[in-house]
């Protein structure tokens, strides 16, 4: 069977994932999608073949589309997942799930008013070989339980428009999952340090910054935000157990030996990090949709991590150490 997609919002993830969609995944067709800019829908419809909708609720409802992927700007997406679920449809959503906590929560209802899980969360470092390897070090219980973790997350630079929030919301929320993913228990605090700010870059930005965060049972975890590092992009996390360590390993790349140095390539962004882990996302997606299962990043963690969102900005702040107060997850989500 194939999956007839729709996508709502075609500008550069949306384009992306509806080519990983067309060339990668087997079993899955790109049928319609809609964008605010509607020529740019048109443009690559016509490049796959597919219908350029009105809006994003004509692709939600088209009865040729079995499911739905959102990837229109971040505070439209809470209205089109919803709508998803009200239509009974799959439903991908890139990150965020919503930008406030209390539309994530709206939407957890919804899902479990249907019945049903529908929605999976674009957190796609779940589906990177790296994570997946460490994940399964800490749950064989190798390094014994798990006390510390430490992580990095640099940019080699960003524009004029990002703030000092934006480290938390846009940056940090990839690691505010797979912390949550890799320990399989929840944050229940978290503190900003603000370090010296790099010289190299705007006025209005706090760069780097420390986060700090503690978990259920005690796991102490820092993360380091630095998005003008100037060399690269560089994604580094290390588990600390009680008999043993577990690190992340770098992208695979080859050692030059040449005139006494010794050299590696550090790559320059995001997209060929994870590239391989998105187009595993899909995969697994599209097969979850076909069979009427879900086991990707759901909803309740998108709630969570939106919570742990604003309690981490909230810190940032206010210089002070700040609970985290998430409901209790409902049974539907395993709790
Ligand atoms: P983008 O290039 O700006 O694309 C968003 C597109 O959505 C634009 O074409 C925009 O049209 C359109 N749009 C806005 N409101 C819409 C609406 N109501 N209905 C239909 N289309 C609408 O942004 P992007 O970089 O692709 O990011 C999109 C989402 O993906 C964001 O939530 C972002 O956080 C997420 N993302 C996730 C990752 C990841 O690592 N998982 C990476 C990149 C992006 P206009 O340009 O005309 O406004």
């Amino acid at each position: 069977m194939t999956v007839h997609i729709g996508v709502i919002g075609t500008g550069m993830i949306g384009q992306d994932h509806i080519r990983r969609i067309t060339d990668v995944v087997t079993g899955a067709e790109v049928v319609a999608m809609a964008d605010l800019d509607a020529d740019r829908a048109r443009q690559v419809a016509a490049g796959v073949g597919a219908r350029a909708l009105a809006n994003g609720h004509d692709v939600i409802d088209d009865p040729l589309v079995d499911a739905v992927v959102v990837t229109s700007w971040g505070p439209t997406h809470a209205e089109y997942v919803l709508g998803a679920i009200a239509a009974g449809k799959p439903v991908f959503c890139e990150k965020p799930l919503a930008t406030k906590a209390e539309d994530c929560l709206r939407i957890v209802e919804a899902e479990q008013a249907f019945g049903r899980r529908l929605v999976q969360v674009g957190f796609m470092r779940r589906y990177d070989a790296g994570y997946r390897a460490m994940k399964q070090v800490i749950e064989s219980g190798e390094i014994g339980a798990p006390l510390v973790m430490h992580c990095v997350h640099r940019n080699a630079t960003v524009p004029e428009t990002y703030h000092s929030d934006m480290a938390v919301q846009d940056t940090a929320v990839h690691e505010l999952d797979i912390i949550r993913w890799l320990l399989g228990e929840d944050i229940v605090s978290a503190q900003v340090i603000k370090p010296r700010r790099t010289s190299r870059r705007f006025e209005h930005l706090q760069d780097p910054q420390l986060m700090l965060f503690e978990t259920a049972s005690g796991v102490r975890v820092d993360l380091e935000v630095f998005v003008n590092c100037r060399y690269g992009y560089d994604i580094q996390c290390e588990t600390v157990g009680e008999t043993g360590v577990v690190r992340l390993p770098d992208p695979a790349d080859v050692w030059v030996r040449t005139a006494s140095h010794l050299r590696t390539n550090v790559l320059q962004d995001w997209k060929p990090r994870f590239a391989a882990a998105f187009d595993l996302e899909f995969v697994e997606w599209v097969a979850s949709v076909r069979d009427g299962t879900a086991a990707g990043p759901s909803a309740w963690d998108g709630y969570a991590t939106a919570v742990l969102s604003d309690t981490t900005t909230e810190a940032l702040h206010s210089g002070r150490v700040v609970s985290v107060r998430l409901k209790d997850r409902p049974a539907f989500y395993g709790g």
